[in-house]
């Protein structure tokens, strides 16, 4: 028992073995930078930071630059779908290219989270309209924020039958299907909202598959 340098992998220089695990005597600035930047993800506390860069530190070169290179080729290559602003890898988004799926149906939903939980139920073959927020004017999000002038756009450019609300059950996802049906009650297409299938103040992102595809297929002309 006892600390031995000479085991440790090259890279890891800053760390002893400790019955095999490593053990950092001190933080490096390089590695006190990891662990900061790590705090700032969601659900990453201190200790959850701490682990990671230690594992990063343990694992091979090529593991831990693999992650590196993984978070580049997403900040490179996604960008929002040009039409309904799902997150797409080119200019218009694998839905929105998908020949089968009915393009007389658009569900508009807050985030591209809210959209991949909708798919997950199997239930729906429409289109979609991806606000990117919703609106919040105490926090400064107004109309000219959210992508709500294109999905004016796209119905008055006609082919749409239906628009079905799916922002969240909350205030501000309610004011935001408010005013979004104001701004499409003069086209001529039906507007609909998601059943009360949710519970008051859980949002879609979270909600089992079951209670979304209730919600979905019960949903009501507004
Ligand atoms: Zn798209």
């Amino acid at each position: 028992m006892g600390r031995d340098a000479s085991k440790c992998e090259p890279q890891a220089i800053h760390s002893f073995c400790w019955e095999g695990v490593p053990f950092v005597a001190e933080l490096t600035e390089s590695v006190s930078h990891l662990i900061e930047t790590l705090t700032r993800l969601p659900g990453i506390g201190r200790k959850s930071a701490e682990r990671i860069a230690y594992h990063l530190l343990r694992v091979p070169h090529e593991e831990a630059l693999a992650l590196a290179d993984a978070i580049r080729a997403v900040k490179e290559n996604v960008r929002h779908c040009k039409i309904c602003y799902n997150l797409a890898e080119g200019e218009v988004c694998s839905i929105c290219r998908d020949a089968t799926r009915d393009k007389g149906l658009v569900c508009v939903v807050e985030q591209p989270r809210d959209l991949v939980a909708i798919e997950q139920t199997g239930l729906y073959r429409g289109l979609y309209h991806v606000l990117l927020g919703r609106l919040s004017p105490l926090d400064g999000v107004n109309p000219e924020d959210l992508t709500i002038t294109d999905l004016v756009r796209r119905v008055r450019e006609g082919g749409i039958r239906e628009v079905i609300m799916a922002t969240n059950p909350t205030v501000e996802g309610d004011g935001t299907c408010l005013y979004i049906s104001n701004q499409l009650a003069d086209l001529n297409v039906t507007i609909t909202r998601l059943a009360r299938g949710i519970a008051p103040g859980s949002v879609i992102e979270f909600a089992n598959p079951e209670v979304l595809a209730d919600a979905f297929s019960g949903r009501q002309r507004l």
